[in-house]
């Protein structure tokens, strides 16, 4: 059973945000890891309170917590069994720790009893996908413009820090006295300062480079979606690691499906003898074509449910479904022999309409289609 995040704050169900920011705050100060070398506990608590931060800071994330708890975040979006790695942590909230743990950089990577290594910051870009290429998962090539160690550049110890990457100062705070570290000002807390370096290279020793990324897609990723590609954002100077690729979805909308979740639906227009007499019928499902078969007297409105032939979902537990909308399409002009058969059938008692309980309006429908 997983901890309840506003337990793990320590805040109301009904904190405003600045409250959430606040308490999140404390708690990083208070279990951060360079407060805590190589204590377990602290970094399992620091990891907590990051992950409840993440979700309770963002209002979509923490209505959709208020209203399903942790089974909100199950597989796509979640956080696993892994939960958040330091990277992330201070990739994403780096910023909250302000001048008590300082900046720099995309941030910094922390680990235990480990030297500190200053992080890239990461790169964002944006890829559109075919419904078909996302019915089927695809491997895309994108050309990313990334900051890289120049050719030729070298770094050495930085003096000022003896390579730590950090200042150590005692202040009083009214949590008590609290020994802070700051990164290091001559280095810019890498614990490196540039040797040499060619004349084409910025001041941190790095250059623009273009370079093909390949990025593999899973199948069931909707527009907005966003993935990442671990070290292949900007690179960081002397030792450090490099940021991540940001990849976020976008979607090509379909000339006659439409998506909704991972169901689609697919609007089929049949003639009236068609409707009247049967008749069989392909379609271009995502996946490629499918046949159907029309009974004799199919009705208009009626919504032919075809299962798995939808968008695979992205945790990977099965398709979702095609929905066919079937549509009695009707001529709008006939000839003479055309409307002497026509006003031969209005004299028919047989045509005229006595609808079934199975011949459902399409409200009804809807509602079956939802429940
Ligand atoms: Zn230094």
């Amino acid at each position: 059973m997983k901890e309840d995040y506003y337990e793990i704050l320590e805040v109301d169900k009904n904190a405003s945000a600045a409250e959430i920011k606040k308490a999140y705050r404390k708690k990083a100060i208070q279990y951060h890891p360079d407060k805590n070398p190589g204590d377990a506990k602290a970094e399992e608590m620091f990891k907590k309170s990051a992950e409840a931060y993440e979700v309770l800071s963002d209002p979509d994330k923490r209505a959709r917590y208020d209203q399903y708890g942790h089974a909100a975040f199950d597989g796509n979006g979640g956080f696993g069994g892994g939960g958040m790695n330091m990277d992330d942590i201070f990739s994403q909230f780096g910023d909250i720790f302000g001048s008590a743990f300082g900046g720099g950089f995309g941030g910094f990577s922390s680990g235990f009893g480990g030297q500190r290594r200053v992080k890239g910051s990461n790169l964002r870009i944006h890829v559109k996908l075919t419904l078909e290429e996302i019915a089927q998962g695809v491997e895309k090539k994108v050309k990313v413009r990334r900051k890289v160690q120049a050719p030729g550049v070298s770094y050495k110890t930085c003096p000022t820090c003896h390579g730590t990457g950090q200042v150590t100062r005692v202040t009083n705070t009214i949590l008590g006295r609290m020994q802070t570290s700051a990164p290091c000002n001559a280095c810019g807390g890498s614990g490196q300062i540039i040797e040499k370096k060619p004349s084409d290279a910025d001041a941190q020793g790095l250059k623009i480079s273009e370079e093909t990324v390949s990025i593999k897609i899973p199948a069931g990723v909707a527009d907005g979606m966003q993935l990442k590609v671990t070290g292949k954002g900007n690179e960081a100077p002397g030792n450090g690691i490099a940021g991540d690729l940001l990849v976020v979805i976008g979607e090509v909308e379909h000339e006659t499906l439409k998506r909704e979740g991972d169901n689609l639906h697919y609007d089929l227009y049949v003639s009236i003898p068609e409707a009247v007499l049967g008749t069989s019928k392909e379609i271009d499902a995502v996946t490629g074509k499918v046949r159907i078969k029309l009974e004799a007297g199919m009705q208009s409105g009626k919504i032919l449910r075809l299962r798995g032939k939808g968008i695979p979902s992205i945790n990977g537990y099965g398709s979702g479904d095609l929905l066919v909308h079937v549509n009695v399409w009707t001529p709008k002009t006939l000839n003479k022999e055309q409307k002497d058969f026509f006003e031969q059938m209005l004299q028919d008692e047989h045509f005229t309409p006595k609808p079934e309980k199975s011949d459902k309006s399409f409200f009804e429908k809807v509602k079956d289609m939802f429940s």
